[in-house]
């Protein structure tokens, strides 16, 4: 039998990607007593790290994670979570965040593109394929725009980016959540690694900490907190919550479907140029464009999977150039207490994906790419996300119906965001920190009276005047702007 472990924490957070790294670093920085609670492992610096091999190693059920309808899910399981996998690109919340659902989170967008030095890449550095792209969509009258990054060159010793990012950074050009887990972890925030988070502790409507298997059935982790922030990702965090008592949590999600379209050129390919350096935003049809193609060994899969007609085309890998969709996808499916996953293409979904399919296509052929060669790969979520949304299951300062659980990762979105996420999961952490540590501050002490000073009679001291109890103060209400 294993062994059976307590800890105590002013704050637990649940899962090291963008989310609960931020949240994590944000406290610990703000000098609370920090619990981290990550799943996966740290896989950086080792030899495998950044190679297909790896891929296998940290991505969910080696990267082979399917829906009930067979869409393939990619995530990432290790400190940092799907950042390590991610192409480093960067995009500020879309204005219905801010105008819609009244959470704002502008000034904490600013800083971060600040701090980690965001912006989009020299003309020159993002390869001759892509800069045909670019040029062939201007032609065909759509701008596309430099696509600003997380990547940052003066960081990569040489810089060496390409489609292979996407299984790990091995230049260190790329920042990913790590860098704010190893922050968290310098001020004082204790990082515990194989650590699966089962369910939350409630008792009468409140959090009191989480539950979790050790890896390798070595026990059980039990830390109590007063506050709880679940931050697994879009499939973890809903799993948990349905195991906390929350059942409506996972019913429905977004995924910002992703689709490559690929074809030959006669020219070089996309493979040596760094993934998404130049996209194109169709905001009224719903739908996003980057330039990006697969990592080599994906693309002879892709091909197989497209059944026996050219065998011997994943040769032409130097030559292929692509385009990636990713689509604002209707909420729809969703994720069971087992985490099996379902995610249904609604008709609008349809009408979206082939829409930007035919645009890519064009582009693809206008770039040099000959018009047989251009096929439409499978369907991908790389962005599970909007499963415990906020207006729906949580308010708008990301907590859940039970005081003292919140929710920071991509499941709070509240629609598809269809662009990257990271920058706004980012800005929603820093976001929540800030509100919880102003919560924690000590109250001011009250002034000395002064029999001079006319006492004003408010509401509040009447009622405290008749002997009766003070009411807590309200939940944020959903429907009142918060302010950052
Ligand atoms: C190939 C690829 C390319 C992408 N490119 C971009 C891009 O260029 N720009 C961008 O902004 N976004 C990109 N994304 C998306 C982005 O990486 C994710 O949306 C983002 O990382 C989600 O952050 P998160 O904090 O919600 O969850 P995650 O990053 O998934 O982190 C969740 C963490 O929780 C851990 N966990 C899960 N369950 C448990 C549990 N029960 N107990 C404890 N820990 C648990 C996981 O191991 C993981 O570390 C890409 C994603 C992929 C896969």
């Amino acid at each position: 039998m294993g062994t059976y472990l307590r800890k105590q924490a002013d704050y637990v957070v649940v899962g090291s990607g963008p989310g609960g790294a931020t949240a994590a670093r944000q406290l610990a920085l703000g000098g609370k007593k920090v619990i981290l609670l990550e799943r996966g492992k740290d896989h950086r610096g080792k030899w495998y790290y950044g190679t297909h091999l790896g891929c296998l190693i940290y991505c969910d059920k080696m990267g082979m994670q399917m829906t009930e309808e067979g869409l393939q899910i990619v995530r990432g399981i290790m400190t940092g979570g799907s950042t390590n996998l991610f192409c480093g690109c960067a995009s500020p919340p879309p204005a219905w965040l801010k105008n819609k659902y009244k959470v704002n989170v502008d000034s904490f967008v600013k800083q971060t593109i600040g701090e980690l030095n965001i912006a989009p890449l020299a003309r020159p550095l993002w390869g001759r394929a892509t800069q045909r792209v670019q040029e062939a969509a201007g032609e065909l009258g759509y701008e596309w725009e430099p696509q600003p990054k997380f990547t940052n060159v003066s960081r990569g010793e040489p810089f060496d980016c390409g489609a292979s990012c996407m299984l790990g950074c091995r230049c260190g050009a790329k920042w990913t959540a790590n860098e704010y887990v190893d922050e968290a972890v310098q001020a004082g925030c204790e990082l515990l690694t194989g650590m699966t988070v089962k369910e939350v502790l409630v008792s009468n409507g409140k959090a009191e900490g989480v539950v979790a298997a050790v890896a390798g059935g070595k026990g059980v982790l039990r830390v109590e907190a007063p506050t709880v922030i679940l931050a697994a990702g879009g499939i973890g965090s809903p799993v948990i919550l349905q195991h906390s008592g929350l059942s409506e949590a996972g019913r429905g999600m977004t995924m910002d479907t992703t689709v490559m379209v690929c074809g030959e050129s006669r020219n070089e390919g996309m493979h040596l140029d760094p993934p998404m350096a130049v996209s194109y935003c169709d905001d009224k049809n719903g739908y996003m464009l980057s330039t990006l193609i697969d990592p080599w060994l994906l693309y002879p899969l892709i091909h197989t999977l497209r059944g026996p007609r050219n065998p011997l085309r994943f040769l032409r890998y130097g030559r292929t150039m692509g385009i990636m969709i990713k689509l604002k996808d209707e909420i729809s499916g969703g994720v069971n207490m087992e985490g099996k996953i379902s995610k249904t293409l609604t008709e609008q979904d349809r009408w979206r994906l082939n829409h930007a399919s035919n645009l890519a296509r064009k582009i693809l052929i206008r770039a040099g790419c000959k018009p047989d060669s251009v096929f439409v790969g499978p369907l991908r979520g790389t962005h599970p996300s909007g499963t415990v949304r906020i207006g729906d299951l949580l308010s708008t300062q990301l907590e859940t119906p039970f005081k003292g659980l919140f929710v920071s990762d991509a499941s709070c979105f509240p629609e598809a965001l269809d662009r990257p996420t990271v920058l706004t999961l980012i800005a929603l952490s820093k976001r929540l920190a800030k509100h919880l540590l102003s919560k924690d501050k000590p109250k001011a002490k009250p002034r000395a009276k002064t029999k001079s000073a006319p006492r004003k009679t408010t509401a509040k001291t009447k009622k405290k005047a008749t002997g009766k109890t003070e009411q807590p103060a309200a939940a944020p209400s959903d429907s009142s702007p918060v302010e950052d």
